[in-house]
């Protein structure tokens, strides 16, 4: 025979007393059967109650195949004496727990009728989640006005204060009923009644009236599986949420000394302005690039590298440089800025602090395999690098090797 449900007829009640019907001690948790509780186990996408039996802590409570509703108590629940088979037990549910949960179930209650108002779809599913919870609507096509006009309809229920009332009625009665789902269930039906506004079959705890519900506000919602789900919360989580909202708001409106409302659009001019600005530093770094490119050629040597069969190269300017903390990518656009105005090669390092870093080029009419060249220099360094025959780049971390690394390079290019 199933446990009697207390919470069926009340679900202000969060203290009883029962008789203990069975006891089965497992390795990890005792499983508590009750001969009637105000315990609502996992089901119909609300979690359980958690609460105490004779101040063992109850973890878990669950509904078996026959019925029975198993309280669940950990191992070292304590500091109450283990429940025998046949006594009576004093009972406690987490109030704040349960009004929670009767706060987010409710709501939905509220919610999925306002949808059907709203927007002519039907909820399909439901979750009640730990932080926020989700109903699955059949909604093709969901747009912000059928969110605002459904949680408007929603707030006026809470707000004109209906109460919610529960009925067992049998299959016959029911089907007189106007029902937005159809029960699933056979013989005695529980039917819970927004006054006024909806009729749902259900077995979940709920508020006696909606103003007890508190605010429902919709976080957002989302195409999945061919239907919308919408994601909202209730009660004390929408007190926590508008209070996440707004501290975030203001911190932000507080970056650009505006009011919280004018935020956004202050974030969206400075990312504008960050766009140019990037912009503008980037062509300005060209110009002192280019400028720098020709003093290093203005300075630098005139060299003839000597092949393998002893014939002298091209003339060519040979720039070598160590520059002090210069990211990779401004050093590859100097070493183009230095290559591409005539024969020449360049082997520029620089130090992070951290790390050496290289990067060797020649223009395009001289016959050096830098990639290799940078590749030997950079084990000398003791990390890696490579690349093309006229552009390759890397590092290492023996930072202090940096100018004996380069200076090799050099003799070695023009040693071929
Ligand atoms: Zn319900």
């Amino acid at each position: 025979m199933g446990t009697e449900r207390l919470y069926y007829t009340d679900s202000g009640l969060l203290e009883f007393s029962a008789s203990v019907t069975e006891v089965r001690e497992g390795p990890n948790a005792t499983h508590i059967i009750l001969d009637r509780t105000a315990f609502y186990p996992t089901g119909g996408g609300q979690p359980n109650d958690t609460g105490s039996i004779n101040g063992a802590a109850i973890i878990d409570v669950i509904e078996d195949e026959d019925g029975r509703i198993v309280h669940v108590a950990g191992k070292g629940a304590g500091p109450g004496p283990i429940p025998v088979a046949g006594k009576t037990v004093e009972c406690r549910i987490d109030g704040a727990r349960r009004l929670d949960h009767m706060q987010q179930h409710s709501g939905q209650h509220i919610l999925s009728q306002a949808f059907v108002q709203a927007c002519g779809a039907e909820t399909r599913s439901f979750h009640l989640g730990a932080a926020t919870s989700t109903i699955d609507i059949d909604l093709q096509s969901p747009t912000d006005e059928c969110m605002r006009s459904a949680e408007e309809i929603a707030n006026r229920v809470v707000f004109e204060d209906r109460p919610m009332r529960v009925h067992l009625v049998s299959e016959a009665e029911a089907a007189r009923l106007p029902l937005r789902k159809e029960s699933a269930v056979q013989g005695t039906i529980r039917v819970i009644e927004i006054d006024g506004f909806d009729w749902s079959p259900c077995g979940g705890t709920h508020a006696s009236r909606a103003g007890q519900v508190g605010l429902i506000a919709i976080k957002g919602f989302e195409r999945a599986k061919k239907m919308t789900r919408v994601e909202f919360v209730c009660g004390q989580r929408a007190l926590v949420d508008y209070r996440l909202a707004n501290d975030a708001a203001t911190k932000v409106a507080l970056q650009f000394s505006v009011d919280r409302e004018s935020g956004p659009s202050s974030v969206e001019r400075a990312i504008q302005e960050n766009r140019s600005l990037k912009k503008r530093v980037r062509e300005l770094l060209e110009i002192a690039l280019r400028e720098e490119a020709g003093r290093m050629l203005e300075l630098a040597p005139q060299m003839q590298a000597i092949d393998k069969t002893g014939a002298p190269s091209v003339p060519f300017k040979m720039v070598t440089a160590v520059l002090p903390a210069r990211d990779l990518e401004e050093l590859r656009m100097l070493a183009w800025k230095i290559v591409e105005r005539g024969p020449s090669a360049a082997l520029l390092g620089t130090n992070d602090g951290q790390a050496a870093k290289l990067v060797f080029a020649r223009s395009a009419d001289l016959p050096f395999a830098m990639g290799a060249l940078l590749g030997k220099a950079c084990q000398a360094l003791g990390g890696r690098g490579g690349g093309k025959p006229d552009m390759a780049q890397g590092g290492g971390p023996d930072a202090g090797k940096l100018q004996a690394v380069i200076e090799n390079a050099a003799t070695a290019l023009l040693s071929k």
